[in-house]
């Protein structure tokens, strides 16, 4: 196979549909260091020690159990592993960063408490606080001794957050807030509240709320359906006065903040949910191994089978289209650094970079998630719906990936309307590659060479999934222009084929590297996966874009397009059931997901 291209060949944010890569260009789990496991390690072994024994009681919110956690969490470095040493951080890179999220995932509720406390309730001052905020607030946050919520959400604005009624008025040297935050994680007991609120009407904007000042009024815990074990509180502010130098970034920049701390929420949510998944699997395994029906175990089945292995293939895609974007956004961080960046602008610039693949990635991991706590709950039959063992809780506390960090809705929406928008500005050439497709879709198809050596079918099947998904992409952007974002049913299709192309692609060179490096048959399984997922995902392009072509298109002109994607999706039959039953197979034997 060859992977002696020297250079890496760097993508751009959303390039990934108009430019091919090589296994050699991508960033894989197997090139994690001895270090970044390492570190990934202590963090299992916390969770394992520390939060999975004391689940029943976090599930309870038993007084003071998970601030004292997340202080245990703060020692370990695990709270700052991303900021600087000078902030009692770790200054750890991105992609470690990325190994102790899918570790801390393991952990169900707390792990979200986790999350807020790390990412929407830290990064907003890291990145945009100034220097006294930073020496003032993020050593605490580091060490968990201080705690921090993030108030965006009100009664009236979750998906439209800029339409917050929160208010913020200068009174002398103080600001003073009024308003009602709903839907707050760790509102039960931060420390910190970053709060959002309109200054003179229309200007959103940051502040630093310390929690124990006046007005500040703390609901009763939310009774959910899931996450049960992190505190979910109203937040109401009344006459709430924090001096001037208390806001954050500039007035009228809020949404700044808001949004680009998101794309970093979006990307280590899917981190997590990759980290609930794989335990899952364990779990599911365990009771085939256990559970016997007409004198067989579960998994001798072959629709138990079928799913264990499905199971794994979707998180194995996500594993890999999640690794691949750490490699970009870390390799990004790295050349900014060297431009003179500080870290924390690096990091910012490199996530913003990478908001379609943040985006995709949320979608796809919260949904991976949900596909497998649903199948964990079925392979455990009526034990599964019992609160007594992990299914139930597990399906319960999964939910919520798919409502917060920005809906699901509204990421796929996002992820369109950010690509169209790079491709009209130029940023990225879709036209181009876009005409060329439509060119290609009137003329005789040509079986001129293709990909050569290892996966050559299958590369050559991503080459043409990529231009399905530029011929629906770019005859629904000619016919509606400026107005596709009325049309959201075509964007939802648009950003389904585009999950698929992204996992499918990086579970192949991900496969690929793995076989220049161990050979082929060390990685059959791998194969398989990569292989069936494939398969798969050219049915569904296949039908998402059918989907789109028939909502815009009529007559001949449908029937050409609805060719051109058939042509497109083509791949020869595989025996996917023999290749599903390899790899449950291989998970029973392990009792776990090994990939
Ligand atoms: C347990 C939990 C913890 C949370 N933690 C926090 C937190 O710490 N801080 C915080 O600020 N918020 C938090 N949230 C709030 C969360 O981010 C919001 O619930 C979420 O953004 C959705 O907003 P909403 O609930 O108002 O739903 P809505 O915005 O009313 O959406 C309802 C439905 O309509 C869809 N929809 C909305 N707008 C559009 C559109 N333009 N096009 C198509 N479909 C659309 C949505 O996708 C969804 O399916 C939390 C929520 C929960 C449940």
């Amino acid at each position: 196979m060859e992977t002696t291209i020297e250079k890496k060949a760097v993508l751009k944010g959303g390039e990934f549909l108009v430019k091919e890569s090589t296994a050699h260009d991508i960033f894989t789990r197997e090139d994690l260091t001895e270090e970044q496991l390492m570190f990934g390690d202590a963090t299992k072994q916390f969770v394992d020690s520390r939060i999975l024994p004391n689940a029943e009681d976090i599930e309870e919110l038993k007084e003071g159990l998970t601030p004292s956690l997340l202080e245990e969490l703060g020692e370990l470095g695990v709270l700052g592993a991303g900021l600087p040493m000078e902030f009692n951080g770790q200054g750890l890179d991105f992609i470690t960063d990325t190994v102790l999220s899918e570790e801390i995932g393991k952990s169900g509720s707390f792990g979200v408490s986790v999350a807020a406390h790390t990412g929407i309730g830290t990064l907003p001052i890291y990145y945009y606080g100034t220097e006294a905020q930073k020496a003032k607030y993020l050593p605490g946050l580091a060490t968990g001794q201080l705690k921090a919520a993030y108030c965006l959400t009100e009664p009236s604005s979750g998906s439209d957050a800029l339409g917050a009624k929160s208010t913020a008025v200068l009174d002398g040297d103080e600001w003073v807030i009024n308003g009602q935050k709903m839907w707050i994680t760790n509102g039960g007991f931060a420390d910190i509240f970053i709060v959002f609120a309109q200054v003179d009407g229309d200007k959103f904007t940051g502040f630093i709320v310390p929690g124990d000042l006046d007005g500040i009024t703390r609901n009763a815990e939310e009774k959910k359906l899931g996450i049960k074990g992190s505190s979910t509180r109203q937040i109401f502010f009344e006459n709430v006065r924090v001096p001037k130098d208390y806001v954050l970034g500039e007035i009228g920049k809020g949404h700044k903040i808001a949004f680009n701390v998101l794309n970093i929420g979006r990307y280590k949510l899917c981190a997590m949910v990759m980290g609930g998944a794989k335990r899952a699997i364990g779990v599911s395994a365990n009771y085939t191994n256990e559970r016997k029906q007409f004198g067989k175990n579960l998994h001798e089945f072959g629709a138990i089978k079928h799913k264990l292995a499905e199971m794994a293939i979707k998180t194995f895609a996500t594993d890999s289209a999640t690794y691949r974007t750490a490699g970009y956004i870390n390799d990004l961080i790295q050349q900014l650094l060297e431009e003179g960046k500080t870290p924390a602008e690096a990091k910012l610039i490199a996530a913003e970079e990478y908001s379609i693949e943040c985006a995709l990635l949320k979608v796809l991991g919260s949904e991976t998630l949900d596909y497998v706590v649903d199948e964990n709950v079925q392979i455990h039959g009526g034990m599964g719906y019992s609160e007594e063992g992990h299914a139930a809780r597990a399906y319960r506390d999964s939910r919520i990936n798919r409502i917060f960090e920005g809906t699901n809705e509204i990421n796929r929406l996002l992820s369109i309307g950010m690509m169209m928008k790079k491709g009209m500005k130029g940023e990225i050439d879709l036209l181009g590659p876009a005409m060329a497709v439509g060119k290609e879709l009137m003329s005789v198809p040509s079986f001129g060479s293709g990909p050569e050596g290892f996966f050559a079918k299958e590369k050559q099947a991503i080459v043409n999934a990529k231009k399905a998904g530029l011929l629906v992409a770019g005859a629904a952007a000619q016919k509606f222009m400026q107005h596709l974002e009325e049309q959201q049913e075509i964007m939802m299709y648009l950003s389904d084929m585009l999950i698929d192309v992204f996992a499918a692609e990086s579970t192949l060179l991900r496969v690929e590297k793995m076989v220049a490096a161990k050979g082929e048959e060390a990685c059959a399984l791998e194969i398989d996966m990569a292989r069936t997922y494939l398969v798969d995902a050219l049915d569904r392009i296949n039908s998402n874009g059918r989907s789109a072509v028939a909502g815009f298109a009529e007559g001949d002109e449908m029937r050409m397009m609805l060719m051109g994607l058939k042509r497109f999706t083509k791949f020869e039959p595989v025996n996917t059931i023999a290749a599903r039953r390899r790899i449950a197979d291989h998970i029973v034997e392990q009792n776990a997901y090994t990939f």
